[in-house]
C-alpha cells in the first residue's frame, strides 16, 4: 500500500474527515484490521488565512512547498492537499517535487463526468468560486461552472472562516447555504460542488434533493484508489 502524504490543518476541522475517510475507505476494501498509511503534515491555519487575505500567494506556496518536502522526504508516495483554495499554488508545489499531486477538482470533474452532469454549481471559498485556478479544470473537461452572485459568494465565505473553518455549525448557515444552492439550480445547474472541505460538516445530503458532490469525500475516496493501486 502506498503511503498518501497529507498536507492539512487547512482547516483541521475537514482534515480530521480526511483522516477517518481515508481510513474507512481502505478498511472496507482490505478488510480486517486494515488501515491506511498516512503521513500528515498540518499547518497552523491563523498564519495561513491571514496570508490569503493578504494576497500574499508567494509566501503560502513557500509554506506548503516547504510541507509538501517534508512529506516526501518523509517517504510518501503522493500528496493530497486537504483544501480547494490552496490548490491555487498546486502547480507550484507540483514544481518543487518528485511525487504526484492527486488534484482536487480533477478528482471532482472525474466524478461528475461518470454521472453525466454537465452544469454544476460551485460553492467554496471566494477564491475558489471567483477564480480560474479551480473552475478552468472543470471547465477543461466539458462541464459548465455555475457560480452563486457577489452577495451570496461573500456570505459563503464568511461562513467558512467564521464559522466552518471553527468548528462553529449553525442551523441558519444550513438554511443560506440551500437557499444559495437552490438559486444556482435556478441558473441551470443539475448538482452542487461542495467546494470547499468544510461544506460538508454543514450540509449532508439528506438536507436537498439536489445532488451534493462533497469535495473532501470524493478526494479521500480517490486517495485509497491511489494508495491501493500497485502499478
Ligand atoms: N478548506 C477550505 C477549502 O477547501 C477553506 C480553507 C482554506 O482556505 O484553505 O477551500
Amino acid at each position: 500500500m502506498k503511503m498518501i502524504g497529507m498536507l492539512g490543518g487547512m482547516s483541521w476541522e475537514s482534515t480530521n474527515t480526511y483522516y477517518r475517510a481515508v481510513n474507512e475507505g481502505v478498511k472496507q476494501a482490505l478488510g480486517g484490521l486494515h488501515s491506511a498509511r498516512v503521513l500528515l503534515y498540518s499547518v497552523d491555519f491563523a498564519e495561513i488565512e491571514a496570508l490569503q487575505h493578504q494576497g500574499d500567494w508567494d509566501r503560502l506556496a513557500e509554506i506548503l512547498i516547504g510541507a509538501a518536502r517534508s512529506l516526501e522526504a518523509g517517504g510518501a508516495d503522493f500528496l493530497v492537499i486537504c483544501t480547494n483554495t490552496m490548490h491555487k499554488v498546486a502547480p507550484r508545489i507540483a514544481q518543487a517535487v518528485n511525487i504526484p499531486i492527486l488534484h482536487l477538482a480533477d478528482a471532482t470533474a472525474a466524478s461528475l463526468k461518470a454521472d453525466s452532469v454537465t452544469s454544476v454549481g460551485l460553492l467554496g471559498t471566494r477564491f475558489t468560486m471567483e477564480e480560474s485556478f479551480y473552475r478552468e479544470r472543470l471547465e477543461a473537461q466539458g462541464i459548465r461552472v455555475v457560480i452563486p452572485d457577489v452577495a451570496d459568494r461573500q456570505r459563503v465565505h464568511e461562513i467558512i472562516y467564521n464559522e466552518l473553518c471553527r468548528g462553529v455549525i449553525k442551523s441558519g448557515s444550513r438554511q443560506a447555504y440551500l437557499e444559495v444552492m437552490e438559486r444556482m439550480v435556478g441558473e441551470g445547474a443539475e448538482a452542487v460542488i461542495l467546494g470547499c472541505t468544510e461544506i460538508g460538516l454543514l450540509i449532508h445530503q439528506a438536507d436537498t434533493v439536489i445532488p451534493l458532490y462533497d469535495t473532501t469525500l470524493i478526494h479521500a475516496q480517490q486517495a485509497v484508489v491511489w494508495a491501493l493501486n500497485q502499478s
